[in-house]
């Protein structure tokens, strides 16, 4: 097999979630709405995965609505309060401009329905500027929203200072922690958001499931209408083998994180970014703010992500560029050009991502091929 770089991508499923799953298969196919035993075994297992998930973020059970994933979590959260009764006096919202495209994409579609977005722009080091936000929040702000972990630099954003700001407004803050979980500490209490996105595939769980946290009160418009599953804020007949082995995972993925799973992929972390440096001239690294343990993103002198991703996958290895495909042609990531990154030096990144399997002996190997791709492609730097 090949050496996995590419956890904030997604991540493989774990074992405990499959050994969990493999005696369900056959057995739990009962509607969860359903008063008969087929109906309601299924409901009492999705209703432990329910808790398990609320305890992986500190919140009370009540408070957690599935979802299909990230994406949905993100676009139910801002669109639910841009729906909501709330909005009726309030047109203002504020997101962070390194965003994921769920929260981004969404703000923007607000622009054509009334709403006043601002983008709070980030520092060199990819942490979101607190005095632009302090000086854009006010009585007329609806909504904030800002990740707590950057998928691409991995930078741990200052959400409970946000908060500290918002609240002095009534404005309402969304957390996109899709990063975040099984990465670092999620605490709802601590942080003080009143909405929170995960993601069950970036902690060890399938895809196509995910969660929002619902501060209580807060009275949300549903972005589908039909049946009252998920007390009618988001209809449809649930995942159920996908809610239950999201619940596995976030679980595995909490208790990882406090046997010490995190502090051993920093470790990698910081030694495949000290060999890279020392051994590859004028490479650099993007984010220098407070990060999660698992991420670095590097930009490489005269080579392009994608090019190294290709020379690198050539090898077994996967990585993920700074760039994204759109129609065709590469866009620099706007995460890094919000940073002030050149679009050539945020066209050279790469994203290392780790994950609670990666050893010492892939690192050491990756550096390998990485110093003999680039000597033979330029072997003018060396
Ligand atoms: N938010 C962040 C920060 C992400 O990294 C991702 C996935 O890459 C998402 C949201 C979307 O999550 P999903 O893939 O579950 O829709």
């Amino acid at each position: 097999m090949g050496i996995y770089f590419d956890h904030n991508a997604t991540t493989p499923i774990r074992k405990e979630v499959l050994e969990a799953l493999e005696p369900l298969l056959g057995d739990i196919f009962g509607n969860p709405s359903s008063l008969h035993n087929y109906g309601q075994k299924a409901r009492h297992k999705m209703e432990e995965a329910r808790e398990k998930v609320a305890w992986s973020i500190g919140a009370d059970l009540s408070h957690i609505f599935f979802t299909s994933g990230g994406t949905e979590s993100n676009n139910l959260a801002i669109f639910g309060v841009a729906y909501s009764e709330k909005a009726e006096k309030r047109k203002k919202i504020l997101v962070s401009s390194i965003e994921h495209p769920s929260v981004l994409e969404a703000a923007k579609a607000l622009r054509n329905r009334g709403f006043e977005v601002h983008f709070i722009p980030v520092d060199p080091n990819g942490v979101i500027d607190l005095v632009k936000m302090e000086e854009l929040v006010d009585d007329h702000t609806l909504l904030a929203s800002v990740m707590l972990a950057n998928n691409e630099t991995g930078v741990i954003q200052p959400v409970k200072e946000v908060v500290s700001l918002c609240k002095n407004h009534g404005v309402l803050v969304h957390c996109d922690a899709v990063q975040a979980l099984g990465k670092i500490k999620v605490e709802i209490e601590e942080l003080g958001v009143d909405l929170l996105s995960i993601s069950a595939h970036k902690v060890y769980g399938p895809k196509g499931v995910g969660a929002l946290y619902v501060r209580e009160g807060l009275k949300l418009s549903p972005l589908f209408y039909g049946g009252h599953q998920e007390k009618g804020l988001r209809p449809g007949t649930e995942n159920t083998l996908g809610i239950i082995s999201f619940g596995v995972a976030a679980e595995m993925a909490v208790l990882d994180l406090e046997k010490g799973v995190g502090e051993r992929i920093k470790q990698l972390r910081d030694l495949l970014e000290r060999l890279i440096i020392n051994r590859i001239p004028l490479v650099v690294v993007n984010g220098k703010g407070p990060r999660v343990p698992n991420t670095t993103n590097l930009s490489f002198a005269f080579i392009e992500g994608e090019a190294l991703m290709l020379l690198l996958n050539e090898e077994g290895i996967a990585v993920s560029t700074g760039s994204a495909c759109s129609s065709g042609s590469l866009e620099p990531s706007h995460v890094l050009l919000a940073m002030g990154l050149s679009p050539e030096i945020a066209q050279g990144a790469t994203r290392f991502s780790l994950g609670k399997d990666t050893t010492r002996e892939e690192i050491l190997r990756t550096v390998d091929v990485l110093e003999e791709k680039v000597k033979g492609a330029f072997p003018f730097l060396f």
